[in-house]
Order: structure tokens, then C-alpha cells, then sequence
């Protein structure tokens, strides 16, 4: 154990620190050191569990409801509680003083390091250093080591580890903490504890086992109890390790076949060399980061804060083929509730496609596996198809809570849920991104289809048609703005419910040409006929939808009749500081944006629009948008690369960046922000490196910030794995497959069928002119 911080601590590169004991921080310390592998997520909590801390054990897609409004993400039972009182004097940053303390967390092997030099009453000095992970390997699995040193003296130590029950979900408004299960069993068996619990609402079952062992002279010990005590000698280093298996079942089951089959898994590992489970964790993340890793020349530390981004995703993605989803705080936190909103499919999911295209699939089987009810949700609010809930959690009900606080803090009621319709087609929007990168018909023939084919009809009922303007709108709305509520024909919203029924069409269009088989299944089942697909296209092409002169776009019906406020100043972070005059209530009444809106459509829908439409209507909106939610800067950031406005993509990229190393929100103790993560990326990829799916075909078309040398990456695209190496005049693919299949892409505007095993280079013969790309 000796050295075991500084030998996780050496390449900056891919470690995040903490450099000194500060209390105030904690909160934000737990959430940003994480921990997880996608089926477990662990907060990054002192294993003495100082007081003040705040455990968060979670597993994706556990929720449960007794105490509160609406389902939320179970906060679990701790098994990283791990306390020792020495002489006494409990050994921890509250009780002793803190004379050194680091903490680091290597996000390249996923290991969470510390070494802390505490000191007592008595000024006797004890060395503590620890090492934690959650197995990447076995997605049951969690591990630690703790190596703790009597300095200056002999010493009776008491040890005291167990998994800790006395946890429960933060109290939120006018809500009480809540406990959401409760302990079934709890017992020691052949040198290891176990627990029992389940939760009070869903009668989920939750299995725990977890057992540890010391080393002391070289020989291991096996605890009898998870209370005891030990004498150490000056000088002398113990080392204690524990092993812990968490496993649920997502229905209420007998306990007792549960425990044997978890039991064995347990031993499979407990009995293991702890060297080699770290050893097998280690070596599957080294394999996710060849896949992940996205290399920047000549920006340090701007590096490690784009793996943190990174690192953060690859710990939440999902693995269990549509059980869970991901949360708008990711499984680092309880924010939000652990509820799934349009932030996974639109700001996180491509970064899985284009990186892990199983886990973008488990996601959309999320929503497929919950499409019965968004049957049910459109038929209740008086609609046809699907319409898929605002805020989601286990069953793919509406989890929205009625109550909320506002920018001011004041309680509010919430209206999303009754108007913010556009993540119906989002989703659908995100499956036919999916079909497009992967080529998936499996999937589509599946399940694809019929999300694009119920989510359209849903849209064809929510319309109204408007005789005078022979128009259908679509009325009462929220728009990606939150600001404005109830409006009519938010331009977002009625162009991607256009794009959502055009597109199904055209796709259903061409299944009954390429596989008039499933074609006839899929109808019967849905009961679709060609006269309700004639109905679809003439709204759609009624859908109103009126630009103005150069492409402006007005955000909603009567937006531009608000009062006219721009914003000129920024807090020192550069987010827009909203003018005093204006309460939080009457942003309403202006024509302040919360987060993209119109500039998210054209972002979206990027080969729909020309670039004059995009830099007009950038630089009305960006005068008017206070990014006061983490989904906003990466976008706009990704839309000024593309325009050419490089200073202002640079600044809001390092904002999104930042958004949870340096707390930019203020509010990462309860998680870190889903959207900004996968915002980051996209602004990497699809803003700098200038990777895009236009009409249906790659492309890449750099648009690197001045002081970017290179970047390099790996992406998935239909089954191909494609190296990627770019500067700001030449592009590098090698194609890393034995498939016959020629890569069909443009890159500096030209078109290219490339071969696979070869090294393909690629430069650009034309100057790059600011604010003027290549357009096709
Ligand atoms: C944003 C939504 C987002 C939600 C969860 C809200 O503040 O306005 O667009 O889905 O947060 O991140």
C-alpha cells in the first residue's frame, strides 16, 4: 500500500484533485468523484462519513414514491461507511485536526485515491490512505482498500463497518427526508454481513453482501464481526479491504434463493486476490477509454476537464436494455429526482451512438419498453399515439412534481408537464439518428418504427386547424424556453412535430418498398392505414411555420410584441446577468430566452437551415439568451462554431466545460448536470472537429479554435470503428474493420467512398474563411 496516492496521482492529465481539507466544499466534492460503471452509481463520500456528508448510493432505474409527489431515484443503504476511533477519539476531519489531506480521483483506471495525515488530541499523528472503485468488470462489485499508520505511538484502534441504513432522500420543498425501504434481514454468514431491503412502494428487493479482511505483518485476517478492535505499534501499517455486492430485483421475490445465488457471486470475488479485481476493473476501463477518449493537442487542462465530462458519462450509461434511462443529474446525485427529461436523448445519446451505440440503444428501449404508456398519457390528455412524458422514472408515467422553486427561489407551480410537448419528438428524433448512424433494422423493425409512427400520429392530433390563417398550429405550448408558458406555435416545437410526421412517413414509406413483410405486420399492429398517412402529410405541410425577412424566426406567435431587453452584462463566469429591473416573474413579459430555442431547431435540424438563417437568428437570440440552465452553452457554443464566431464557441464552450469542475451553476451537489456533459461533447465533435450527419451522410469539416493543434478520436458509425486524427487543414481516418463495406463520407466538402484497413489523408484546398463554411 505503500505510495498508493502518488501512484494513481502522477499523469495530471487524467486526474482530477482535491488539494487541501475544505469542509464548504464536500458537498461538491462527492458528486464530482462519483463513482460507477452504469448499473451502480457512489457518491464520492468519505468512507467516516464526517458529519455533514451526504451519502448517495444509487442504482439506475430504482425508484421509488412513499413521501413524496412523484417517483425518485432511492437513495441506498452505504456500504463505503468505514469509521475507526483511535484511543477514543473518533478518526476522522471533524473530530482530529487534518494536518495534510489529498484526494484524487484517476478517471482513466476509475479509482478514487486519498491520503490524509490526522492528528489528536495528543498531538500522536496517524497516516490514512485509501483506494475505492466500483468494478467496471463486475457492474455488482465495489472495493476498497484502507491503509492507516500509527506514526508516533502504540494504539488501540476500534473498527466499525457496516452497511449503512440510516440514510434517506433529501427533503425537497415542502416534502420530509423520506426512507424509501425497509430492512428485511440483516445477519453475518461465514466472515461476511449481509442485508436485506425493499422498497415500500415498488417492493423492489435489494440484496447486499459485504465482507473485509486486514492485513497486518503480512498475514490476512478475516473479521468475525464488523465491530472489533485491533492494537497496532508505532509505525506499524494495517491494511483493511472490503469487498461488497449489491444486486436488486425489480419485483417483490423470495429472499431466500436471492441470497444463496448473490452469496456465490459475492465469494467468486471476496476470495479473490484483491490485486486482481482491481486488476480486471482496471483493464475494462482502459478498453472504454480507446473507444472514448478524445484527445486535444496543445490544451492541458482544458484536457482533463473534457475527460471529466467524459469520465462522467461513461459512469452512467446504461447496460440493462431498457430498464433504466438517464437522469437529468446523471447517478451522482438525487437532483431532479433521478428523472429522465429530453436531456438524455437530445444532449447525451449521441455521444453513446457515436461512441457506445449499445448503450444509445438501451436508451431508446427505455422508451419503447414505456410506449404503452405514452399510449395511455395521449388517450388521458385527449390526444392519439404516444406522447411520452415530461419528466420520466420507472413505469414512463408522467413524474413531473406540481411544485417547483423558481430563478428566485419561490415556490412555483410547475406547467411543464401539461404544455412542454416537444420530447415526443425529440425521441422520435433521436431513434432515426440512431437508425442513421448504426443502420440498425433490427432495432427499427423492432421497436423504431412504431415509436416513429405512434409519436407522429400523436402530432397529427395535437394540431388545430386555424381557418383564417389555413394553418394548423399548435397552441398552448412551452417551448425549450421555459420562460414563456402557454404560448401558441412555439417554432420549435411545430417544426420538429413537422419533421416527426414527415420523417415516419417517408420511413414507413420505404419499409413497405424494402420489407413489405414487416410493413404489413407493423400496420395491423398499429392499425395504420394509407388514408390516416394522407391526413399526416397535410398538416404537415400546413404546419404554421412563417419566417421573417433573412431567415429571422420568430420564437412564438407575438414573441417579438414582448418588450425588447438585451442583455450587456455578463457575471464573472460569462453567463448574461439579467437586468435588475427585471423580476424573475416578469422575464415573461420580455423577450429574455432561458436556453436555445429557436437556435436548438437550427442546431437540430443543422441541413434544413442555410447559414444566413442560422446567423441571423444567432444574433438576435444570443442578445437575449441568459443560459440560466446547463442545456444552453454548449449549444450556442456548437452554433457559433459553426458560423464562424470563434471567440464567443471558445467562451461558451469552457462555460459548458466547467459547468460541474468549477460549480458554475452553484447547484453540482446535486449532481452533475446530464445535458452539460453531453453538450460538451457534441460542441467537440459535431462543433470544433466538425463531424455531422447531413441528409443522411457523414461529414467532417474542422473548425478547430486558434489554439487547438489537433484532435483525436474514435467514432462509431454504422458498424465501423473510425480513427480520427484532424488539424485545422488536414484530416487522418483510418477505418478499423475487416468489413468489406466502403465508408461513404465528405470531408472538406468533397464527396469519398474509403476503404477499410487503410490510412486516408485529407486536406483542405481552400482557406478557411471566418464566418464562411463550406455549405452542402
Ligand atoms: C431545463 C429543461 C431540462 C431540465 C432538466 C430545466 O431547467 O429548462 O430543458 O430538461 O432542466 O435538466
Amino acid at each position: 500500500m505503500k505510495g498508493l496516492y502518488s501512484q494513481y496521482t502522477l499523469d495530471d492529465h487524467w486526474v482530477i484533485k482535491e488539494t487541501e481539507w475544505a469542509p464548504d466544499l464536500q458537498s461538491l466534492r462527492e458528486v464530482q468523484f462519483s463513482q460507477g460503471n452504469g448499473y451502480l452509481g457512489v457518491k464520492g463520500i468519505l468512507e467516516s462519513i464526517p458529519y455533514d456528508s451526504s451519502s448517495g448510493v444509487f442504482i439506475s432505474g430504482l425508484y421509488d414514491k412513499v413521501g413524496s409527489q412523484v417517483d425518485e431515484l432511492v437513495n441506498l443503504p452505504n456500504p463505503v461507511n468505514f469509521k475507526f476511533t483511535v484511543e477514543g477519539q473518533k478518526l476522522d476531519e471533524v473530530a482530529m485536526d487534518v494536518v495534510d489531506h489529498k484526494r484524487a480521483l484517476n478517471m482513466k483506471k476509475g479509482v478514487l485515491v486519498r491520503k490524509t495525515l490526522f492528528q489528536d488530541r495528543k498531538k500522536r499523528r496517524y497516516e490514512y490512505e485509501s483506494l475505492r472503485f466500483i468494478s467496471m468488470h463486475d457492474k455488482n462489485v465495489g472495493a476498497m482498500q484502507i491503509a492507516l499508520t500509527a506514526l508516533d505511538d502504540d494504539c488501540k484502534v476500534d473498527v466499525h463497518t457496516n452497511i449503512d441504513t440510516s440514510v434517506s432522500n433529501a427533503a425537497i420543498i415542502s416534502e420530509g427526508r423520506k426512507k424509501h425501504f425497509r430492512v428485511c434481514q440483516l445477519g453475518q454468514h461465514d466472515n461476511a454481513g449481509y442485508l436485506v431491503i425493499e422498497t415500500f412502494a415498488k417492493k423492489s428487493t435489494i440484496m447486499f453482501w459485504s465482507g473485509f479482511y486486514y492485513q497486518i505483518d503480512g498475514k490476512k485476517i478475516y473479521a468475525k464481526d464488523n465491530v472489533f478492535q485491533i492494537k497496532i505499534k508505532k509505525g506499524q501499517q494495517i491494511t483493511f479491504t472490503k469487498i461488497f455486492y449489491i444486486k436488486h430485483t425489480p419485483y417483490q421475490s423470495s429472499i431466500n434463493p436471492i441470497k444463496s445465488n448473490t452469496n456465490k457471486a459475492f465469494r467468486k470475488i471476496f476470495t479473490q486476490n484483491f490485486s486482481d479485481v482491481l486488476k480486471a476493473h482496471v483493464d475494462s476501463w482502459d478498453k472504454i477509454w480507446k473507444r472514448a477518449d478524445v484527445i486535444i493537442g496543445g490544451t492541458a487542462n482544458l484536457q482533463q476537464n473534457l475527460r471529466f465530462n467524459i469520465y462522467h458519462m461513461i459512469i452512467c450509461g446504461p447496460s440493462d436494455k431498457g430498464f433504466s434511462s438517464i437522469g437529468a443529474r446523471t447517478l451522482s446525485g438525487e437532483g431532479y429526482r433521478g428523472h429522465i427529461f429530453w436531456d438524455s436523448e437530445i444532449f447525451m445519446l449521441p455521444f453513446y451512438l457515436f461512441v457506445f451505440p449499445d448503450i444509445a440503444k438501451n436508451m431508446l428501449l427505455y422508451r419503447y419498453k414505456r410506449l404503452n404508456q405514452a399510449r395511455a398519457l395521449a388517450r388521458e390528455t385527449g390526444y392519439k399515439g404516444a406522447k411520452f412524458p415530461w419528466e420520466s422514472a420507472s413505469e414512463g408515467t408522467e413524474e413531473t412534481p406540481a411544485w417547483a422553486r423558481d430563478i428566485d427561489g419561490k415556490i412555483t407551480r410547475v406547467h411543464t408537464h401539461e404544455f412542454e410537448h416537444h420530447i415526443t419528438a425529440d425521441i422520435a428524433y433521436a431513434v432515426y439518428k440512431y437508425f442513421v448512424a448504426t443502420g440498425d433494422h433490427a432495432f427499427m423493425n423492432k421497436c423504431g418504427y412504431e415509436i416513429m409512427l405512434e409519436t407522429a400520429r400523436f402530432w397529427a392530433s395535437r394540431v388545430s386547424y386555424n381557418k383564417s390563417r389555413n394553418a394548423y398550429e399548435i397552441r398552448n405550448i412551452i417551448g425549450p424556453d421555459e420562460f414563456h408558458i402557454n404560448i401558441d406555435n412555439n417554432y420549435f416545437t411545430n417544426m420538429m412535430a413537422k419533421w416527426n410526421i414527415l420523417t415516419a412517413c417517408r420511413l414507413y414509406g420505404s419499409l413497405k418498398v424494402k420489407n413489405p413483410k414487416a410493413f404489413k405486420v407493423l400496420s395491423q399492429k398499429i392499425n395504420l392505414k394509407s388514408r390516416e398517412i394522407s391526413e399526416w402529410k397535410n398538416i404537415a405541410s400546413k404546419i404554421a411555420l412563417e419566417s421573417r425577412k433573412g431567415g429571422f424566426i420568430e420564437q412564438f406567435d407575438g414573441y417579438l410584441k414582448l418588450k425588447n431587453v438585451r442583455l450587456t452584462e455578463a457575471d464573472e463566469n460569462g453567463i448574461p446577468v439579467i437586468p435588475k429591473s427585471w423580476r424573475g416573474r416578469d422575464v415573461a413579459l420580455s423577450q429574455l430566452v432561458k436556453q436555445a430555442d429557436v437556435l436548438m431547431l437550427l442546431y437540430l435540424l443543422g441541413d434544413v437551415f442555410n447559414l444566413k438563417t442560422k446567423k441571423t437568428n444567432y444574433d438576435y437570440y444570443i442578445a437575449r439568451t441568459v443560459h440560466s440552465s446547463s442545456l444552453s452553452a454548449s449549444i450556442h457554443a456548437a452554433i457559433a462554431a459553426e458560423i464562424g464566431d470563434m471567440q464567443r464557441a471558445y467562451t461558451l464552450f469552457n462555460l459548458a466545460l466547467r459547468a460541474d469542475i468549477s460549480n458554475i451553476y452553484g447547484n453540482t451537489a446535486e449532481g452533475i448536470h446530464a445535458a452539460s456533459l453531453g453538450g460538451t461533447w457534441q460542441t467537440a465533435i459535431f462543433g470544433f472537429a466538425g463531424i455531422n450527419i447531413v441528409k443522411e451522410k457523414l461529414i467532417i469539416n474542422p473548425n478547430l479554435p486558434n489554439t487547438w493543434n489537433y484532435m483525436q478520436f474514435v467514432l462509431s458509425w454504422q458498424g465501423l470503428a473510425l480513427h480520427i486524427k484532424l488539424n485545422h487543414t488536414t484530416v487522418k481516418i483510418r477505418i478499423a474493420s475487416s468489413a468489406k463495406k466502403k465508408l461513404d463520407i465528405s470531408v472538406f466538402g468533397t464527396h469519398y467512398k474509403l476503404s477499410p484497413k487503410k490510412l486516408h489523408t485529407f486536406n483542405r484546398k481552400v482557406e478557411k474563411q471566418t464566418g464562411k463554411r463550406y455549405y452542402y
